[in-house]
């Protein structure tokens, strides 16, 4: 299986201050294949706009294509926030520029994003929280087409008021296996993000059992991302979701040129 990362963000994105530069060199020390940069793009983030300079952007990664050529290969992408109140502006966001790659990810839902306790998940229990997260995940599968893999599935996993902000997936299991079934129909991915071995300490996100139950309805479309913020976390525990990917029986990961399936 090649080794890839495909979710990484840098001084593009409003949270990170990274240099693509040094994501890069990280990537070539860590033996990786192909790498695919990510930034973000949310259309009125609460409190801090996600906006990318989509031209700067690709000025500064074409040059970096052109000088590391020999050495890795790199992919310009984007982190799309999916969101069904902003259906044009984000297809049209997307299609200006030529991303070799698009993921959908869900970060906002009516305006409310889930940093703050307070907005997403007032008055809500935690399964009401998580079944309106993926219902919307779901809707925003059915009415996107613009994106290649959906991010961080149970991204929610993340946020709550919530001891154990653990998701009991069984109890939206037909609601997640609907998703799953729209994005193959649709032959779209998922990735497997791996900020999740830090920041929950347990695994990848989403977990193994999500990317089994997406095998065996037929979804052969994976990548491996790490959702890096800073340099030193380029690479990060790829390999182990790499080996999971082939104990389910995955061939190779995917990769994508121009939005289209290599
Ligand atoms: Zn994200
Ligand atoms: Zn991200």
């Amino acid at each position: 299986m090649r080794k890839i990362d495909y979710h990484m963000h840098t001084c593009f994105s409003a949270d990170s201050n990274a240099n693509p530069r040094e994501h890069i060199l990280m990537a070539i020390e860590k033996g990786l294949d192909e790498i695919c940069f990510t930034d973000h793009k949310d259309f009125q983030y609460p409190g801090c706009p996600f906006d990318l300079d989509a031209d700067a952007y690709f000025y500064t990664l074409r040059q970096l294509q052109k000088e590391f050529e020999d050495q890795i290969k790199i992919k310009i992408g984007l982190e799309m926030g999916l969101d069904v109140e902003f259906i044009e502006d984000i297809n049209s966001f997307v299609n200006r520029h030529d991303y070799d790659y698009v993921i959908g990810s869900i970060h906002v839902i009516h305006q409310s994003e889930f940093y703050d306790p307070a907005l997403f998940f007032k008055g809500k229990s935690k399964a009401e929280a998580h079944r309106e997260f993926f219902m919307n995940t779901l809707k925003c599968v059915q009415t996107f087409d613009c994106f290649n893999c959906l991010g961080h599935l149970d991204y929610i996993c993340r946020y709550g008021p919530y001891d154990d902000k653990h998701v009991e997936h069984a109890l939206y299991q037909d609601i997640i296996d609907d998703i799953l079934k729209t994005l193959i129909q649709k032959d779209k991915g998922i990735e497997v993000n791996t900020s999740g071995y830090r920041d929950l300490k347990t695994c990848g996100f989403p977990n193994f059992d999500i990317v089994q139950r997406y095998y065996d309805l037929g979804g052969r479309v994976i990548t491996v991302g790490t959702d890096s913020h800073t340099s030193d976390r380029v690479g990060e525990h790829v390999e182990e979701v790499l080996k999971e990917y082939q104990r389910i029986g995955f061939e190779d990961v995917s990769t994508f040129t121009k939005r289209v399936r290599d």
